[in-house]
C-alpha cells in the first residue's frame, strides 16, 4: 500500500493507473475510519482493478471551527485499516496543499445545497463540492463511492458531476449500522455512553416513520410532527431538522409520492449527528 501526500504524486500515480488499463475506484472520506467507510472500501474492490482511499479533513466544509477542532484524527489506525482492506494507496495531502496560499476558486453547487443540511450549515456544501472536484482531478477515478447516510451530499455530488460533464461514475452505498441501529460516524467516537443511548432515537424515529408510511400515512407534516415529539421526548437532544423531500429534487411535498427521502439531523450536545431513509411510496 502506497501513502501519499504530494499532489504530484498522486496525479502522476493515477495517469500510471490509467496507462496500464487499469480502473480506478475511488473512496473520498476525512477518515476516522469506521464500519461505513470499511464498507465503502469492499464495495470499491467490486467496482476498480485498483481502490484509491482519500483521508484529508477538509477544513472548508466546516462551519464550526469547534466541530473542526475536535473532529477525532487517527491517521496511524486509518492507515492499519486500510492495509487490512488492500486499499491500494491512500491519498492524504495537507491543507496548505489543498488550498495553498491565494486559493479563490470554488465549485458551488447553487439549488440542492440549500436546503437540509444547506441551511444550518452554510458553506458546508461549497466546501464539499470545492473539495471532490479537486479529488477526482488528483485521483483521476472511473468509479467514485459515497454513502447513503450522507444522502444530500451523493445527491449533490452526482448533480455536480452531471453539470460538469464529469465522466465519473458515482455509487451510492447503503448505510451501515451497529448492531443497535445507530449509523455508523467518525462523530459516534465523540458521544458519552449515556448520550450514544440517545443517539439512538434516530434510528427509531426513522423506523417510525416508515411504520406510519407503510400503514397508509401520506401527509408528511403529520409524520415529522410525531417524529421531532419523540425526539424531544430524549433529554439532551436538540433537534436540528426533521423533514421529508423529494428523494431526488430534494422539494417538499404536499402528499408522499414517489421516492422520499426522510431525514433528520440533531445535536447531542455540541455533536452533530444526521440520519435518512429512503423509501418509494406508491
Ligand atoms: P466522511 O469521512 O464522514 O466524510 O465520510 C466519507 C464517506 O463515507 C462519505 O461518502 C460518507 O457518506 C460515507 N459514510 C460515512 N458513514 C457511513 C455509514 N455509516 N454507512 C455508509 N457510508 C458512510
Amino acid at each position: 500500500m502506497k501513502v501519499i501526500r504530494d499532489l504530484r504524486e498522486m496525479q502522476a500515480i493515477a495517469e500510471r493507473f490509467r496507462l496500464d488499463g487499469k480502473k480506478i475506484a475511488f473512496v473520498p472520506t476525512m477518515g476516522a475510519l469506521h464500519e461505513g467507510h470499511l464498507g465503502l472500501l469492499r464495495k470499491a474492490h467490486k467496482w476498480g482493478d485498483v481502490v484509491i482511499l482519500s483521508i484529508f479533513l477538509n477544513p472548508i466544509q466546516f462551519s464550526d471551527p469547534e466541530d473542526l477542532k475536535t473532529y477525532p484524527k487517527p491517521l496511524r489506525r486509518d492507515l492499519h485499516y486500510a492495509q487490512g482492506h488492500h486499499v491500494d494507496v491512500v491519498f492524504c495531502p495537507t491543507a496548505k496543499q489543498i488550498y495553498p496560499e491565494g486559493f479563490s476558486t470554488y465549485v458551488v453547487e447553487e439549488n440542492l445545497s440549500k436546503v437540509l443540511c444547506g441551511q444550518s450549515r452554510p458553506g458546508h456544501f461549497r466546501g464539499v463540492t470545492t473539495v471532490v472536484a479537486k479529488l477526482f482531478n488528483l485521483v483521476k477515478p472511473h468509479v467514485a463511492l459515497f454513502g447513503q447516510k450522507d444522502a444530500q451530499q451523493a445527491i449533490v455530488i452526482q448533480r455536480m458531476v452531471k453539470d460538469l460533464s464529469w465522466d465519473i461514475q458515482i455509487e451510492v452505498v447503503p448505510t451501515v449500522r451497529d448492531h443497535e441501529g445507530l449509523a455508523h460516524s467518525s462523530r459516534n467516537a465523540l458521544l458519552s455512553a449515556q448520550e450514544r443511548e440517545e443517539a439512538l432515537c434516530l434510528n427509531e424515529v426513522l423506523f417510525m416513520a416508515k411504520v406510519m408510511i407503510s400503514a397508509g400515512e401520506r401527509r408528511p407534516a403529520r409524520i415529522t410532527q410525531k417524529m421531532k415529539k419523540m425526539i424531544m421526548a430524549r433529554k439532551g437532544v436538540k433537534i436540528d431538522y426533521v423533514e421529508i423531500v423529494n428523494g431526488e429534487t430534494l422539494e417538499k411535498f404536499k402528499i408522499l409520492k414517489g421516492k422520499i427521502l426522510i431525514a433528520i439531523a440533531v445535536y447531542i450536545d455540541k455533536i452533530r449527528l444526521i440520519d435518512n431513509l429512503i423509501m418509494e411510496v406508491k
